[in-house]
């Protein structure tokens, strides 16, 4: 950690008890404001706009935003904080403990039953990280290298929690369901009550030699860094799944799987709705009146458009297949190209002149709204 971080609040120019509303709104502006597409080559604005996002990132998410509270940088640094991986899937999991204490706050905070947990294979718990992306990123896909945390099965015994060469036998005090009953007498009568072996503390499994690599908990937490396919047409909000990346299953389970949750930075100049791409087109009255050929953004690029004469301010142009492509679908949505006619200011006076001339030359014919307008008053 060489360079000194801004805290996060200020760099999106916010006091620290902003609402998340808040938070969104200073993020959009100063998003807008440094975006790479607004400040073409401008190192400083790049470093800005990068600070902006991971400010967001972590004040946007309010697990990571109360560790950053609590700890600073430090808290939702993933070198320092485990928890910092966004997941709420750990749960108890507090920091680089003993490992027994974390096999325990792990496998015992898994929520379900006590009794149905130990017996057979588990799949592991799901890993869940949040992913910020670009508006490009998100309409065609992108692959992108993350570092995650998760609990593997340890190598040196294969998750047996056995040292090499020896082997788990089953707890002779539970049978190796994990649980005991036990009877007390109370004033209410004699009540039977389920808890957890303290012979194997739950495991159903007793271990003569553990292993020195994992002390005997078969498990070990690790830091991962893979690649993930961000599919083409995810939108903001909505999550995929990378199958068996979570957290390493029970008992010879299946790993869980890592779920990763998207938001997507806004663009400057296209709004998405769905597959929809909007965007709105400023055109000048005379090309208006007279037609043009425009030269159109879309997100493949530009594309010219043959806007004909006469087209009124407020038209909607269709262009096929220039959308987002629908998730896990060749199909693309369209883009709307909303025209704006914009009215010319600060003319001179030979311009106003020109204009009055013209107008002055206008039929019924050639403004019928204004005249149908005009007309209902007459009556
Ligand atoms: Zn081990
Ligand atoms: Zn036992």
């Amino acid at each position: 950690m060489a360079e000194q971080k801004r805290d996060y609040y200020e760099v999106l120019g916010i006091s620290k008890g902003a609402s998340e509303e808040e938070i969104k709104r200073a993020y959009r502006n100063m998003a807008r404001k440094y975006h790479p597409d607004v400040n073409p080559g401008n190192k400083e604005a790049e470093e800005k706009f990068k600070e902006v996002n991971e400010a967001y990132e972590v004040l946007s998410d309010s697990k990571k935003r109360e560790l950053y509270d609590n700890y600073g940088h430090a808290g939702v640094d993933p070198n320092f904080n485990p928890n910092a991986y966004g997941g709420g899937d750990f749960g108890g999991f507090g920091g680089f403990g003993d490992i027994g204490s974390i096999f325990e706050s792990f496998f015992g905070g898994m929520g379900g039953g006590a009794a149905s947990r130990r017996t057979g294979p588990s799949k592991g718990e799901n890993v869940r990280i949040r992913m910020e992306i670009s508006f490009e990123e998100a309409a065609f896909g992108c692959e992108k290298t993350i570092e995650i945390g998760r609990v593997e099965n340890c190598e040196t015994c294969g998750g047996t929690g056995a040292a090499p060469g020896t082997h788990a036998d089953t707890c002779p005090r539970c049978g190796g369901t994990g649980q005991v009953r036990t009877t007390r007498r109370t004033p209410l009568g004699t009540v039977t009550m389920s808890d957890t072996c303290p012979e194997c503390g739950g495991r159903g499994k007793k271990i003569a030699s553990p292993c020195t690599s994992c002390g005997g908990s078969g498990v070990k937490r690790a830091k991962r860094t893979i690649k993930v396919k961000v599919p083409a047409g995810i939108d903001d909000g909505q999550t995929f799944a990378v199958r068996g990346e979570g957290h390493a299953g029970e008992n010879g389970g299946p790993s869980g799987d890592l779920l990763v949750d998207v938001s997507v930075r806004p663009h400057p100049v296209f709004e998405r709705e769905g597959t929809s791409v909007h965007i709105e087109m400023p055109v000048s009255f005379a090309q208006a009146a007279l037609g043009a050929e425009l030269e159109v953004p879309t997100i493949d690029g530009k594309v010219k458009y043959t806007m004909p004469e006469g087209t009124q301010t407020g038209s909607v142009y269709r262009l096929r297949g220039k959308g987002i492509p629908r998730v896990n679908s060749s199909v693309r949505g369209d883009e709307f190209v909303h025209i704006v006619v914009e009215t010319p200011r600060n003319l001179t006076a030979r311009q106003k002149e020109l204009l009055r001339e013209f107008d002055g030359t206008l039929g019924d014919k050639q403004s019928e709204k204004r005249k149908r307008f005009f007309d209902k008053f007459k009556k």
